[in-house]
Formats: C-alpha cells, sequence, structure tokens
C-alpha cells in the first residue's frame, strides 16, 4: 500500500487543520478579507514582509547612492521599477491586513453586513449583537422603524441583516414581519410575535424569525419504566394521541412496568471521497478497516471534542467512489455537528497520505441522516434500544379492552405480514413515528430525523401459559440528546426537566440522552399497546370520533380507557 503510518503525538486540540472546523468549542468563524487568498494567510503575510524588507533596504540603498554621485533623485534605473512595485504592493497589502484590523478593533461593536457569523460549533444565544430586550411592541411600527421597514421592503437594506443591525432580536423580527406584510399584501396575525426569547435562536435555531408557532403539550404517564416514573411531555395536534399513550402507560404500570436496555449507542457521519482508480479506493477502505491503524484515526478523531468517542469506521464501495461510515459516542449530545467535525478532522488528515483522495461531501448518504436506509435499521444510529413489558390478562381485559390472543394475532398480520407486504423497512408498527415526532418536539430534538428514530419492530407472544401478553419494541436508530440544538430553547428545557434529563449529565456524559433514549422507547410501547388494543376491539373510529371530531365540551368526552 501507498501510505505510510504516522506517529502521532497526544491529542493537540489546536492541530486541527486549516479550513477544518474550529476545534475549540465555544469558537465561531467570520468571513475574512484574507479568506480570498489563494495561500495561507501565515504564508503571504511572511512573503510580503520579506518583500517590503527587501525593497525598502534597496530602495534606500540607491537613494543613498543618488545622493553621494549627485544624480538627480527621480531618475530610475530598470532595476529600479520592480522594487518600488514590491515597495507599493507590500504596503498596500501590510496596511490592508494590519492596519485595517488595528482600526477595526476599535469599531468592532458596529456591524456590518458581512460581519455575519458563518458557523458556530457552541451554542450562541445571544451574541452582542442582539440584546434579551424588546423595547418595541409590535405595533409600534413608528420613526425609525417605518423607515427601516420601507428599506426591507425596498431590498436596500436585507431582512437577514436585521437582527446584526439592531442589536434587538425582537425588534428584528417585528421589523421583518411587517416587511413581509406589505411584500405580500397578508397579515400574520396569528401568528404570534410577543412571549418569545428571539435571541435564543439566533445563530443556531432558526434564521430570518417572523414569530412562533404554538403547539399544544400534553401529558402521558406515569410511565413506570426500568422502576421509575415519568411524566412524559408531548407536543401534538392529533387528538387522541396523548389519551392513548397515557392508556398504554396506565396497563404498564399495572403489570409492574417496562424494563428498557440500550444495547448501543453511536451517531454516524459519512463521507464520499473519489479517486481516479476503484484500486485506490479499496486501499484507503483496507486503510481504514485495519485494526492496527485505529489508535491514529481515533487520536485524530476525537480532536473534535472532549465527548467524541470513535467507536469505528465501516467503508462501501461504489466503484472508485468509497464511503466511510464513522461511528462515535457524543455524550449527551445528539451529536451530528460533533461527527461531522471529527469526520472532517480524519479526512484533513488522510489528505497526506492520499494526496489523490478527491472528497466529494462530508456526507455521503451512507450515514444515513433523515432518509428511510437499511444501514440505520441494520447497523443502528443513535441510540438502539429494546424495551419490554408483561401486561397481565387482567390489564388486558379491563384496561384494553380486548384479550391476548386477539392482539397477538393482530400484531403478526399487521404489523410483521401487513408490514412484509407493503415491503416496509423498518416499520414493522403501529404508530411509533406518532409517539417518536411528539416527543421529539416537545424536547427540542430535531423532529426531521423521525424517519430513522421510528424505525421499530413490535413483537407480541402469549407468555405464563398463554395468560399474559408479553410485548417488545425494538428501536435501532433513537436519535436523541439534551445539549445541543433546540434542547435549550425554554420551553423545549422544561420538559427536558420534567424528565429529569436536562442538559448535561456530568457525573457520567451521555447518561442523560441515553435515559431520554429508554424514555422514548418506553413510551412508544405504551402507543402501541394501547392503539393495537383500539384496533383489536375495533374502537379506533369511535375513539377518534370522540376526541377529533366532538363538540369542544372535552368534559363530556369519555376517556378511551373509560
Ligand atoms: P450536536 O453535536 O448534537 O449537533 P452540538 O454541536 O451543539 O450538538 O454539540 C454539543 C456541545 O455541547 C458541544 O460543544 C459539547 O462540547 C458541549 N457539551 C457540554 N456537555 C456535554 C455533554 N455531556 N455531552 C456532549 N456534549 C456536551
Amino acid at each position: 500500500m501507498e501510505f505510510r503510518r504516522r506517529a502521532l503525538s497526544k491529542p493537540h486540540r489546536s492541530l486541527t487543520p486549516a479550513g477544518a472546523f474550529p476545534a475549540k468549542s465555544g469558537s465561531s468563524t467570520r468571513v475574512q478579507a484574507s479568506d480570498a487568498l489563494p495561500l495561507p494567510i501565515r504564508h503571504t503575510n511572511k512573503l510580503f514582509s520579506v518583500l517590503f524588507m527587501v525593497s525598502m533596504y534597496y530602495l534606500m540603498c540607491r537613494w543613498r547612492e543618488k545622493i553621494r554621485t549627485g544624480a538627480p533623485l527621480h531618475t530610475l534605473t530598470l532595476s529600479d521599477i520592480p522594487a518600488i512595485v514590491g515597495f507599493i504592493a507590500s504596503l498596500v497589502y501590510l496596511i490592508s491586513f494590519f492596519g485595517i484590523a488595528y482600526v477595526q478593533s476599535f469599531v468592532s461593536s458596529h456591524y456590518d453586513e458581512d460581519d455575519f457569523l458563518l458557523s458556530s460549533d457552541q451554542p450562541a444565544p445571544c451574541p452582542l449583537t442582539c440584546s434579551k430586550k424588546s423595547p418595541l411592541a409590535a405595533e409600534s411600527l413608528f420613526g425609525d422603524d417605518e423607515e427601516i421597514v420601507s428599506a426591507v421592503v425596498a431590498g436596500k437594506i436585507p431582512s437577514y441583516v436585521l437582527e446584526a443591525k439592531l442589536g434587538d432580536c425582537r425588534r428584528a423580527a417585528g421589523i421583518r414581519r411587517e416587511a413581509i406584510s406589505r411584500l405580500t399584501g397578508r397579515g400574520m396575525e396569528g401568528l404570534p410575535l410577543d412571549g418569545f426569547d428571539y435571541s435564543s435562536i439566533l445563530g443556531q435555531c432558526c434564521e430570518m424569525p417572523v414569530g412562533y408557532v404554538q403547539l399544544p403539550v400534553g401529558i402521558a404517564g406515569p410511565l413506570l419504566l426500568n422502576g421509575k416514573e415519568y411524566f412524559v411531555p408531548m407536543a401534538t395536534t392529533e387528538g387522541c394521541l396523548v389519551a392513548s399513550t397515557n392508556r398504554g402507560c396506565k396497563a404498564i404500570a399495572l403489570s409492574d412496568g417496562a424494563v428498557c436496555v440500550v444495547l448501543k449507542d453511536g451517531m454516524t457521519r459519512a463521507p464520499v471521497v473519489r479517486f481516479a482508480t476503484a484500486k485506490r479506493a479499496a486501499e484507503l477502505k483496507f486503510f481504514l478497516e485495519d485494526p492496527r491503524n485505529f489508535e491514529t484515526l481515533e487520536i485524530v478523531f476525537n480532536r473534535s471534542s472532549r465527548f467524541a468517542k470513535l467507536q469505528g469506521i465501516k467503508c462501501s464501495l461504489a466503484g472508485k467512489n468509497l464511503y466511510m461510515r464513522f461511528s462515535c459516542l457524543t455524550g449527551d449530545a445528539m451529536g451530528m455537528n460533533m461527527v461531522s467535525k471529527g469526520v472532517q478532522n480524519v479526512l484533513d488528515w488522510l489528505q497526506n497520505d492520499f494526496p489523490d483522495m478527491d472528497v466529494i461531501s462530508i456526507s455521503g448518504n451512507f450515514c444515513s441522516d433523515k432518509k428511510p436506509a437499511a444501514v440505520n435499521w441494520i447497523e443502528g444510529r443513535g441510540k438502539s434500544v429494546v424495551c419490554e413489558a408483561i401486561i397481565k390478562e387482567e390489564t388486558v381485559r379491563k384496561v384494553l379492552k380486548t384479550t391476548v390472543p386477539a392482539l397477538v394475532e393482530l400484531n403478526t398480520l399487521k404489523n410483521l405480514a401487513g408490514s412484509a407486504v407493503a415491503g416496509a423497512l423498518g416499520g414493522f408498527n403501529a404508530h411509533a413515528s406518532n409517539i417518536v415526532t411528539a416527543i421529539y418536539i416537545a424536547t427540542g430534538q430535531d423532529p426531521a430525523q423521525n424517519v430513522e428514530s421510528s424505525h421499530c419492530i413490535t413483537m407480541m407472544e402469549a407468555v405464563n401459559d398463554n395468560n399474559d401478553l408479553h410485548i417488545s419494541v425494538t428501536m435501532p436508530s433513537i436519535e436523541v440528546g439534551t445539549v445541543g440544538g433546540g434542547t435549550q430553547l425554554a420551553a423545549q428545557s422544561a420538559c427536558l426537566n420534567l424528565l429529569g434529563v436536562k442538559g448535561a449529565n456530568s457525573d457520567s456524559p451521555g447518561a442523560n440522552s441515553r435515559l431520554l433514549a429508554t424514555i422514548v422507547a418506553g413510551s412508544v410501547l405504551a402507543g402501541e399497546l394501547s392503539l393495537m388494543s383500539a384496533l383489536a376491539a375495533g374502537q379506533l373510529v369511535k375513539s377518534h370520533m370522540k376526541y377529533n371530531r366532538s363538540s369542544k365540551d372535552i368534559s363530556k368526552a369519555l376517556p378511551p380507557d373509560s
């Protein structure tokens, strides 16, 4: 093979190569004029400094010589011209890069349009440019605000600079909203504007906000899971969902609770790289999968974060294209950012031994994020979890209003055979996605990841002399975190707090996110139990009519488990 093994010293955070994500948490990257240079800035700085010194030295020598010989100062020889050009060019360069930076340091509190943060690897709840105050009400667009709205409507001020220009996120949202209303001729009266901390989403959760959508949050529970009780927050507008999950929780609690085990924990990212030949792609595959190289790769990868721990790399080829599925522990973070930074570190490092490697994309879809894919179903992504409970015959009859044989038969025909007929991929369940999505929205997870997070096979079997029901849900790709992303927002963080999994677990990083994954699976178990029972008892349409189409007087509606 054409690569050589390189010895690496201990991980050193500052070693992250130029062009990679910033290694240090909390750093952010601003666009610099120097980004446009063809060479790294430290090289151009040296080059122009040397040019400046040499040309100045030469011109001073020439000046002294002219004075000594009495020659007129303005007469130039051929060799004087490049020296003067070099001197002026280096002077302009040095003033641009050092002089302007010096001046900027005095006026840096005033942001320009171009001053936008391009990337941020750390929550940036309220940058200097955005105060938490909201001095103006939505309606009070007068004076300055009226002028700004007109400028935005006329296209003179881009809508996306409002936060940075005004330093007030609430005011920026109000002005943007008014501008949009004028541009479209349509009001947004029903969309609330006040009552939300816009600075908390800046640079992290949502760009160009004009308001927020309200979603009701219901509580199902207590869910008795691994000996502890949880009240599960669910954000949904689907009638019956919370009530039905609640009924499942009740059945589980009456049957000594559910037991859940985390089988695997690892977030994945799979870049795609291209070589001139399939042979070279295969060489890199063998290199990455060689256990002797793992330690080195691990050191390079883990520089991305103190929480990142590389677990393995699985490679797959498509001709001369190589897909490398990196898997790593990410502590309590869901981990997409963390794993991506680690992958970038490894790609930069590999470029030394594989200079012919053409990096096509940091994500090559073998990851696979937010798309149904067999790789997640088989290999797992995020937390792979199994959850089970034995529901007593009496509870099946009294609470779920059905029988054990009816449930077992329905599960076989619907969740197993029916899904096989449909050609399902990870969809061997009744409605795991309903519960997953409602909890994801309530707790600030990425709801788009419900695609693979809802992969679930529900199994049912008669046990204890065919009296009781053994039910299990096996979910290989629950992607959740309790830090980062939307989890730090006030409402979502309150829901995490209710579950006792808010933020980072300082004693055992990753324990909070793993516990959250078990709660998701336990709630799915409850949801499966209840919906399957409703179907087996032929109650589904009846209860939906009661909750979705009933009069608004909910007190007249009977709970589904009555
Ligand atoms: P993600 O990787 O899920 O997209 P972030 O990029 O926001 O999320 O990463 C989480 C951030 O939180 C990282 O910068 C990490 O250093 C920090 N952090 C603090 N405590 C923890 C923890 N216990 N587990 C994981 N990350 C943590």
